[in-house]
């Protein structure tokens, strides 16, 4: 169903527009998500436009940080623009506030503060020896090179008149308003000509036709300037839609100063989430379906998603010293990892597998990932989970584990014996691995379990270990055997 909370007819667009001012933070992730879902299941364009005029703070690698991470999601964009391409038009939308009275030149040098109106919370307001200079006076001192600022002339009630009242209806904090009183007379071009963020992203959310802006709660307040600017452009203002504040566990707004890599989308991306599973974790992060389901993959997102089940309440991630991901998040990865179909999942786990430093063919990967995939939750415990397939020797293992419970050295000796006698012959492959070595259980007169005990451990190094018929078939008769004459010189000294 088409979004309606829109109360004029345009094409739906939407923007992502992240300050490349750092890496990309898990919050702006959602924020980019969220937009994404909107556009696509809107049928709509989503437009990524960085918003890089802050030359002081951005730096190439949060450029680098942000594409990065995004391509990591998968989701694509339909457009892409840098703001910093773009100032010429911002300083033209500038130029034309100006000429139609909304807004003056100040004069003031940097961080002189004389002469200035302050609202009831002491705030800085407007200065009025520059708000009310005459025209001739301004553009002489312009005309006579003196820097200046260029400000918003928010409206001022007369002493006599109604106090002007600014209105938003927000898709999802509702009706907001605020008396233009309160709002300072804010700068739109910095002394040195370059457009402030206000002005910058009006300017382009106005050119770009972007028809709902869904972004963080703490642009909420900047929404009356934007209206302000909107209306002196002589554009409609896009349908506003702020989404709930991320915060750590103890309530604090997440931040990497405080909470260190938890913050940065490429720690997950490292640790071994899949994109999908982050996806699905961060969208529940603020919002929930109708359907109150959890576990969703990105088209049922797709599908469901809505601005109406966005939450005003501030959404939590927990994460300890301890557990550093939030234990969703660990439990949506786990079921994505088994839902992904197995060719896809060995690709995934095969930059794991080279990590670790194992000689990891995409032949092997892929008969190695259904085994293990059950018993890993992030990617980044496969190596762990799978060693024994790839590394040519196991790590050392405590020796008694060769032995079942209620059984002795001796036992287990016997079954290492006949199961190397049996190996040797035996087809290589699950079916006829199953039927003899459970015909030489029943010729030692044990049960499955004490029989295959031994011989898990001897050819995986550990009792908990995926099933074995098809891990003996991966690691091959040679492999088995090998490690199987080792386990019996581990036992050795039990006897
Ligand atoms: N560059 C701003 C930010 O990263 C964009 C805010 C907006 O979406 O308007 O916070």
């Amino acid at each position: 169903m088409p979004e309606t909370t829109s109360s004029f007819d345009r094409p739906l667009r939407v923007r992502f527009a992240p300050s490349p001012t750092g890496f990309l933070h898990v919050g702006s992730a959602r924020t980019f998500i969220l937009n994404w879902l909107f556009a696509r299941h809107n049928g709509g364009d989503l437009v990524l436009r960085l918003d890089d005029t802050d030359v002081e703070r951005n730096t190439d690698a949060s450029v680098q940080s942000i594409f990065e991470g995004l391509k990591w999601l998968g989701l694509n964009w339909d457009e892409e623009y840098k703001q910093s391409e773009r100032l010429q038009l911002h300083r033209e939308k500038a130029e034309e506030i100006f000429a139609k009275g909304f807004a003056y030149r100040d004069f003031t040098p940097a961080h002189a503060g004389d002469e200035k109106t302050s609202s009831a919370q002491g705030a800085w307001l407007f200065n009025p020896g520059m708000r009310e200079m005459s025209r001739e006076e301004s553009d002489r001192r312009a005309a006579a090179g003196e820097p200046f600022a260029l400000r918003y002339r928010v409206p001022r009630s007369p002493d006599s008149g109604v106090a002007r009242m600014l209105h938003f209806n927000d898709s999802v904090y509702g009706a907001q308003s605020k008396l233009a009183n309160e709002v300072e007379d804010f700068a739109l071009l910095r002394s040195d000509g370059m457009p402030t963020y206000h002005l910058a992203s009006c300017a382009d959310d106005a050119d770009l036709r972007i028809s709902h802006i869904i972004r963080g709660q703490d642009h909420l307040t900047n929404t009356f300037k934007h209206i302000l600017i909107f209306e002196a452009l002589g554009a409609e203002p896009p349908q506003f839609a702020h989404l709930p504040l991320l915060v750590a566990p103890d309530g604090t707004k997440l931040s990497k100063r405080k909470h260190g890599a938890v913050v940065s989308v490429t720690t997950y991306r490292d640790a071994g989430f899949l994109p999908s599973a982050f996806v699905n974790f961060l969208c529940l992060l603020g919002w929930s379906p109708k359907n109150d389901l959890e576990f969703l993959s990105i088209d049922e997102l797709t599908a469901l998603f809505t601005l109406e089940g966005v939450n005003r309440a501030n959404a939590v991630i927990n994460f300890s010293d301890a557990d550093p991901f939030d234990p969703k998040a660990v439990w949506l990865n786990a079921e994505h990892i088994r839902a992904l179909p197995v060719d896809q999942l060995s690709e995934c786990l095969a930059p794991f597998f080279k990590q670790a430093g194992f000689n990891a063919s995409p032949e092997k990967t892929l008969a190695v990932a259904p085994l293990i995939r059950e018993r890993i939750k992030l990617l980044g415990d496969a190596p762990a989970a799978a060693d024994f397939f790839f590394l040519p020797e196991l790590a050392p293992y405590d020796p008694a584990e060769l032995i079942p419970q209620k059984g002795d050295a001796a036992l287990a000796m016997r079954v290492l014996k006949l199961a190397q006698e049996v190996l040797a012959t035996t087809a290589f492959d699950h079916d006829s691995l199953d039927a003899a070595l459970r015909a030489a259980a029943a010729q030692l007169g044990l049960k499955a379990g004490p029989m295959f005990q031994p011989i898990r451990v001897a050819v995986c190094g550990r009792k908990n270990a995926p099933p074995l018929f098809e891990t003996m078939v991966v690691l091959g008769r040679d492999v088995c055997l090998d490690r199987i004459r080792k386990a019996e010189a581990n036992l050795q000294p039990l006897l």
